[in-house]
């Protein structure tokens, strides 16, 4: 994970009800040519096409708080810029603000949040009101009420991908440099309708908070129990998934369980739980029969997700550029075109190398796949250690925190960076005592150090958590790059969050060998790591495939019932399994895919997974047999460009999944 400083223009992104007293852009379109015509009339006919784009640009976001239409003239024919070096000088301006102004409201966040972030000692009554103040939230409306964010909008045009995609690939530096600085001020969301996202959102994060399954309160039809272990509580879907994985390997009780997670699974989704079996402590239900009527949970959990849709769909207006929050999501946030995202998760789901692997973990379990075996967990392997074996020598090796930090310098040259590079980086990472299981939190100064955050208990620190620092490092390395190292400060980052969750892989899958422990079963593990993901991709591809459709049918029938959507959500869950589960599973019409919590409180994120497994092998590869430390800063340092320019540029080829399609099938081959 990695926590993203920028959260200023995606707070603007997301919003709700469109009241009558909402403010709304009101300048008309006679207005606008006769303020382009004042300034043509003042700079010539050649200011024409930037006059236009950038005073429409204005209009779409003008409010009448701003002014009337006479202030709105006067203002873009006061402020139009006319030659390239006053553009060139504002935007520096403007830019060495921009860093100073977020980068320090980062680091005044990340102070009033140390004590319920960091492991230091007791929060205080005072620390969590002081955690509530968040002078960032209003940055953006500061810079409209100031007119600054009206002033760049009229001198610089807020691109679409579309232009990017056609237009980029003869782009300078600076004109992307440009361009995605305006992306902050591609929406301006009224306030109200802003919070109305936020509320529903919320929401829908509580309810699945609070979904949790007594796993020793199920019984078979008899009133027999499964045997889970009393006090065993799981949350839906990640807990009942990763318990579910746990079972491999058991025999027939652990078959047994296996089948009734998936009983559990479809309950949920097709909303035939009963409720009191929500959290409830003392109720005893058999998942192999329907919640009788009366008994059921209402469709909340398709009501939860109806009001996410209802609140991100009044804040259409308000984006011009990407007037849905599919759009957002795709074209503003992943910069990816959604049918490109769906080709290349097709891609996956189609593969022969899928139906090859399929039959491998057939022939290992010994038995025909059951629907739950999309979670297949036979693959991982820790060079033959156990986890407590690992434990003692992550424990022996980092005791402390300090130690961690001291020993940075010797895990980045392990890993293939110069010692020079090496102390560069770790005087710019500072590893703290985390509360949770870890993050690292970028910077966003030039002039501020990263954060490494990391669990370390009293007797050092166990494998799981120094396996999710390695993971973390990564992001921190790359965060150094792509910040301290960047021509632009505008194009710092990568493109997105997958690129971002590819790279941290990267370091992670090398966790084993920078304990001394690689050796004679590094290609067997390699293998093993391929065909994992594999099927990782294939499973979290289909899932991310009806989150797709299902904000497809939102936005096709804006005024379903929780019922409908309750409906609609399983008939795309089974077209998908039909499609590209059923040849494989050899059984049809199979619901489970619809069971991810990330679907009701997350938009559209799901598709950042199986994108993250791709872009990783096709950097693994890029990676192997040449210098790693020297590509990583290389590829790390480009910025945020497209994900398509950014891949050209590092791999020398377009996104696909041919890299990691070929791993496996190579893997499976041995198998
Ligand atoms: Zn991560």
């Amino acid at each position: 994970m990695a926590r993203s400083a920028l959260s200023f223009a995606l707070a603007a992104m997301m919003a709700p009800l469109l009241l009558a007293a909402t403010p709304h852009p009101s300048i008309p379109a006679s207005v606008v040519e006769a303020t382009v015509a004042r300034i043509v009339a003042a700079h010539g006919a050649v200011a024409e096409a930037r006059a236009h784009r950038g005073v429409t640009q204005v209009a779409q976001r003008w409010f009448a708080s701003d002014g009337d239409a006479a202030a709105f003239t006067a203002f873009c024919a006061d402020n139009f810029l006319a030659d390239e070096v006053a553009l060139a000088t504002n935007f520096a301006r403007l830019e060495t603000v921009l860093e100073q102004v977020d980068g320090h409201l980062l680091e005044v966040r990340r102070m009033l949040l140390t004590p319920q972030d960091l492991d230091t000692g007791p929060v205080s009554a005072l620390d969590l009101k002081l955690g509530d103040v968040d002078l960032g939230a209003h940055v953006d409306d500061d810079l409209f009420g100031t007119k600054v964010a009206f002033f760049a909008l009229l001198n610089y045009p807020v691109n679409t991908l579309s232009e990017r995609l056609a237009e980029g690939g003869a782009w300078s530096r600076a004109t992307w440099a440009r361009s995605r600085m305006m992306d902050r001020w591609a929406a301006r969301v009224p306030a109200q309708v802003a919070q109305e996202v936020t509320k529903a959102f919320t929401a829908a994060d509580q309810y699945i908070a609070g979904y949790n399954i007594q796993m020793n309160r199920l019984v078979d039809a008899t009133g027999k129990s499964f045997g889970f272990p009393a006090g065993l509580r799981l949350i839906t879907h990640w807990g009942l998934r990763d318990e579910l994985k746990s079972h491999y390997g058991e025999g027939p009780e652990g078959l047994a369980k296996q089948r009734a997670i998936q009983k559990v699974m479809e309950r949920i989704a097709r909303q035939e739980i009963p409720k009191a079996a929500i959290d409830g402590l003392d109720f005893s239900w058999n998942p192999y029969a329907a919640a009788k009527p009366g008994e059921r949970e209402p469709d909340t959990r398709y009501a939860k997700l109806l009001g996410v849709f209802r609140a991100v769909h009044a804040a259409d207006p308000y984006c011009p550029t990407a007037p849905t929050f599919i759009q957002r999501k795709f074209e503003l946030d992943r910069q990816i075109p959604e049918k490109q995202v769906e080709q290349l998760l097709v891609s996956v789901l189609d593969s022969k190398e899928v139906k090859d692997l399929a039959a491998v973990i057939e022939k290992r379990l010994g038995r025909p796949l059951e629907p739950f075996d999309i979670w297949y967990a036979g693959f991982s392997s820790r060079a033959g250690k156990s986890e407590a074996e690992l434990d003692a020598i992550t424990r022996a090796k980092y005791p402390t925190v300090a130690s961690f930090q001291a020993g940075l310098p010797e895990i980045l040259t392990g890993l293939g960076f110069s010692s020079e590079k090496a102390s560069w980086l770790a005087n710019r990472i500072v590893v703290d005592p985390s509360r949770g299981a870890g993050h690292a939190m970028g910077a966003v100064r030039r002039e501020d150090q990263s954060h490494l955050r990391t669990r370390i208990p009293v007797g050092g620190m166990l494998y799981k958590g120094y396996n999710i620092a390695i993971h973390e490092l990564g992001h921190n390395v790359e965060q150094s790059f792509s910040l301290d190292e960047i021509d632009y400060w505008s194009l710092s980052g990568v493109p997105n969050n997958a690129f971002t969750e590819a790279l941290a892989f990267v370091f992670q899958a090398r966790d084993l060998e920078l304990l001394g422990l690689s050796g004679a079963d590094d290609v067997e593990r390699r293998r093993n790591a391929a065909l994992n993901d594999l099927w990782s991709a294939y499973e979290i591809g289909g899932v991310a495939l009806v989150d797709m459709g299902v904000w497809r049918y939102m936005y096709a029938h804006p005024e379903a019932a929780a019922g409908e959507l309750r409906e609609a959500t399983l008939s795309i869950a089974r077209d998908i399994w039909n499609r590209y589960y059923a040849p494989v599973f050899r059984v049809k019409d199979v619901e489970l895919l619809a069971v991810y919590s990330h679907m009701i409180s997350n938009g559209l994120y799901l598709p950042d997974y199986p994108l993250g497994h791709i872009i990783s092998f096709q950097l693994v590869k890029q990676f192997r047999g040449r210098d790693f430390g020297a590509e990583f800063e290389r590829v790390a340092r480009q910025g945020r460009l497209t994900p398509d320019a950014w891949m050209q540029g590092a791999v020398s080829g377009p996104l696909s999944a041919q890299a990691l399609l070929d791993e496996a099938r190579a893997a499976a081959a041995v198998k």
